[in-house]
């Protein structure tokens, strides 16, 4: 693979603006402009948020998301084009941002927040506030982000369990769980949160029996993505009571739809697909793609091959 030319898709503009990691990569031995759909065409590799036809004319894409079940990994694999993600950099953000959602529900920041925009002086009922420590998180996925979430969140003293494809111990879990065992892992937990990748296995994989598992007094997180969770069985759960509330980052449509009853639940806080923004973001971007021109070079293994 010969590496003259390195486009920055213009759609890395939904995360952060493309001159940034243009003039962050500015060293490496390659041209690095931002291009759009067609300038894609004449590059040997691209840097980008969206997937497009174009780039099967490339030799390597890198993905600046983890998630990757948006690309046709059987077009790519034809066309012989190389695809590596992101993960591995989004332990903290997302870690701080679902420490953030269950302090808002402990400490009820959320429905302050609520009160303040209508201008009402509104103290939550003597029972509603509670503290964290104690209170056990049940995380599907112990990867990057499950691992991230149960960093920060145990840092606050909560009890983490993980639930991963085998029972094996995961450092940093006080527990763990087989994803066969799935049910009986979330039946005590006080937060229940989706760090899963979107397979053909994990698709539908929390579903109403999951929600009707869970206790009454229960929250659901999902940073994952929307697809992993049956969103109906979610709204039903919420509507009757079966968990207290939720707080999604990812849906199963994206922008969230206008009609959609999640927007007005008290309980619910709704993030539009943003747990893991930073204003460093370009830069760990930019150092996932500068090791890999360096593993070029050194005629090495891509770094989070995907594809
Ligand atoms: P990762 O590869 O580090 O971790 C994924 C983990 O899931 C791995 O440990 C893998 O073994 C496990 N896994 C896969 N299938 C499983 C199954 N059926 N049962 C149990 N475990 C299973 O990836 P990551 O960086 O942690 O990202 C995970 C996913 O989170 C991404 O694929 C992406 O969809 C999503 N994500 C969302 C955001 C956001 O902004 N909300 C940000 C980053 C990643």
């Amino acid at each position: 693979l010969d590496l003259e030319r390195i486009g920055v898709h213009e759609s890395v503009g939904n995360v952060f603006p493309p001159a940034e990691l243009e003039s962050y990569l500015s060293d490496l031995p390659a041209t690095v402009e931002t291009v759009d759909d067609d300038g894609a065409r004449d590059c040997d590799a691209v840097v980008t948020f969206a997937y497009r036809e174009a780039f099967l004319d490339c030799d390597w894409i890198h993905s600046i998301q983890a998630g990757v079940d948006r690309f046709p990994f059987d077009d790519l694999e034809a066309e012989d084009v190389v695809l590596t993600n992101s993960t591995g950099i989004h332990d903290r953000t997302v870690g701080e941002t679902v420490a953030g959602y269950l302090l808002a529900f402990s400490r009820r920041l959320h429905a302050h927040v609520a009160a303040q925009k209508e201008g009402e002086w509104e103290k939550p009922a003597w029972d509603e506030a509670f503290t964290l420590p104690g209170k056990t998180a049940c995380i599907l996925g112990t990867g990057t982000l499950g691992s991230g979430v149960a960093d920060v969140v145990g840092s606050l003293g909560v009890r983490t369990v993980g639930v991963r494809r085998s029972a094996d111990p995961v450092p940093g879990f006080d527990e763990i769980y087989a994803t066969d065992d799935l049910l009986e892992a979330v039946a005590d937990a006080d937060f229940v949160i989706v760090t899963l990748p979107l397979t053909d296995e994990t698709h539908q994989l929390v579903d109403s029996e999951v929600f009707e598992t869970m206790r009454e007094d229960a929250y659901f997180v999902n940073v994952g993505r929307g697809p992993i969770v049956d969103e109906h069985a979610l709204i039903d759960a919420l509507e009757s009571g079966a968990i207290e509330g939720a707080a999604l980052d990812v849906f199963e449509e994206e922008p969230l739809p206008e009609e959609s009853p999640l927007w007005e639940m008290d309980e619910v806080i709704v993030t539009p697909h943003c747990a893991a923004f930073t204003r460093d973001y370009f830069r760990d971007v930019g150092d996932l793609v500068e090791e890999n021109v360096g593993r070029l070079e050194d005629e090495e293994e891509f770094y989070n091959r995907v594809v």
